[in-house]
């Protein structure tokens, strides 16, 4: 299902209200428009499938199926538990086992369930998940790093805080291939 647009504009206007402010006012008119259609761009996935993306897989054929890394992919969630952005970069590493995917249908898994209500630790795991669903390989390892909204701007308000959450499957739990590919990872800044 879509995301119900002029639902989450009564509701912004409900919220504008109960702060004090009056949503009629000039500044304020467009506002609940605005957010309901930045809503329903965060929540977009949604409706998705991530699996989606990992239908046509490229056979490996006589190629060793050594590792694959796609390091720095920008992504953007919204925490579930206080509907405020969390920003920051998603590091994928698969071995392959018969099949491979373009590397631009990674970061679009990735894009896909950002785009709920997350938690970091949740959406690292379902990442993770999808490649073990959708590519069938002998290992995935996934890192997100991020900053959230609701430690940065709000509470402790710990400006310059990440939090990095890792998952792994397979071959890629092992802590000597995890080392080497966090080796990898590390010097992509
Ligand atoms: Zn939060």
């Amino acid at each position: 299902m879509a995301v119900d647009q002029p639902r989450i504009e009564a509701a912004v206007a409900e919220i504008l209200a109960a702060i004090g402010e009056d949503p009629a006012r000039p500044g304020l008119g467009s506002t609940p428009q605005r957010v309901a259609a930045a809503y329903a761009e965060f929540f977009a996935g949604l409706a998705q499938d991530p699996l989606d993306h990992l239908r046509d897989p490229v056979p490996v054929g006589d190629r060793t199926g050594e590792l694959v890394l796609l390091r720095d992919i920008e992504f953007r969630s919204v925490c579930e538990h206080h509907l405020l952005p969390f920003l920051g970069t998603a590091h994928l590493a698969y071995l392959p086992g018969d099949h491979v995917v373009g590397l631009g249908k990674l970061a679009a898994v990735v894009e896909t369930l950002a785009a709920r209500p997350q938690l970091q630790e949740r959406l690292t795991e379902e990442i993770a998940d999808a490649l073990q669903t959708g590519l069938a390989p002998r290992g995935v390892l996934v890192v997100l790093d991020a900053s959230h909204g609701c430690v940065t701007t709000r509470g402790p308000r710990q400006v310059h805080s990440s939090t990095v959450t890792m998952a792994s499957r397979g071959e890629l739990a092992l802590p000597v291939a995890r080392s080497e590919i966090i080796a990898l990872i590390g010097g992509s800044k």
